[in-house]
């Protein structure tokens, strides 16, 4: 039986990189294994379609029950964003770059996260340090989730190992010019032309838990705001629609990658403390937060301290 190699629910790039690239590290040392992503082909995300695309990898199959197989998870250690029935699964390695998650397992197995941007640098690392070649289609995939989970080395997730990474990686992967790659997914990413509300919003989007409180947080990365001119009311609607939908909060960041900033939607029981986790005021529905680019390192944890977590 192959092992089944996922990444979180909602798949972005690295997720669908990272489970290329260890299904393919796994297969290289001897254990037999696939890639694979929680949804179907036709939903992942235009991000990653053009990185598939560009570097002609296959789309990893879709795997949504893991009962009763071998699975390995990557760029996630979160039940909460694992496939179904993942409790009735035999996990035999988790490979990821967040905080650890509630994830327990029966035996030992391998587990390997740093703090790094990305969970393919990790995964760079695991190649070298074990000489495992990394074919030139893996390597693209995995530069490009590299570049898209750092904004680009923008994102202060960035550290000098994903740098290091990028620059081995776009070697082997024969990519001459990183800007124009990141630009590329940027356009993919952030077009918005013929997209449901609702699709942008779930489209990189997080349930979380703050002190008993059900708080989510959506993010679309934007070339500019002027993307998003034409839709804001319907956008509100929707992220309205979503907070109605039992939670305390929703947040929706608007991040303009150029100016290196944050439109943030705000729909919440208590606006008050979304304004002091992040020291501004709303003015209308948005609130904009100057240098904000990550959910995980800049949006999520003074919202937790704000909840009081
Ligand atoms: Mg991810
Ligand atoms: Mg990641
Ligand atoms: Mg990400």
């Amino acid at each position: 039986m192959s092992v089944c190699v996922v990444g979180h629910s909602n798949p972005d790039t690295d997720s669908v990189a990272a489970a290329i690239s260890f299904a393919h590290y796994l297969s290289a040392t001897g254990t037999d294994a696939k890639a694979t992503m929680q949804i179907a082909a036709a939903d992942l995300n235009p991000e990653s379609k053009v990185v598939l695309d560009k570097f002609g990898v296959a789309t990893p199959e879709t795997m949504t029950d893991a009962g009763g197989k071998d699975v390995a998870l990557v760029d996630f250690s979160d039940m909460g964003q694992a496939p179904a029935n993942i409790d009735k699964a035999n996990v035999i390695g988790v490979v990821d770059h967040h905080k650890i998650g509630d994830l327990t397992t029966n035996g030992p197995i391998f587990f390997y996260a740093k703090p790094v941007g990305c969970s393919c640098t990790v995964l760079y690392e695991m190649y070298k340090d074990n000489n495992v070649a990394i074919p030139k289609d893996v390597a693209g995939v995995m530069v490009s989730a590299i570049l898209s989970d750092t904004v680009n080395f923008k994102s202060p997730t960035c550290t000098e190992e994903d740098k290091v990474a990028v620059k081995a990686l776009l070697e082997i992967a024969q990519v001459a010019d990183q800007d124009a790659l990141f630009m590329d997914m940027l356009k993919a990413k952030s077009s918005i032309d013929g997209v449901a509300i609702k699709d942008l919003i779930f489209r990189d989007y997080k349930d979380f838990d703050m002190n008993g409180n059900k708080v989510g947080i959506g993010q679309i990365e934007l070339a500019t705001l002027d993307q998003v001119a034409g839709i804001r009311e319907e956008l509100y609607k929707a992220v309205a629609e979503v907070k109605a939908d039992g939670r305390h909060t929703v947040l929706f960041m608007l991040t303009d990658v150029v100016k290196e900033g944050t439109d943030l939607v705000v729909v919440s029981d208590d606006a008050a403390l979304v304004e002091k986790a992040f020291n501004g005021k709303v003015d209308g529905m948005t609130m904009w937060v100057d240098g904000m680019m990550s959910r995980k390192k800049q949006t999520v944890p003074p919202l937790q301290t704000a909840f009081g977590c």
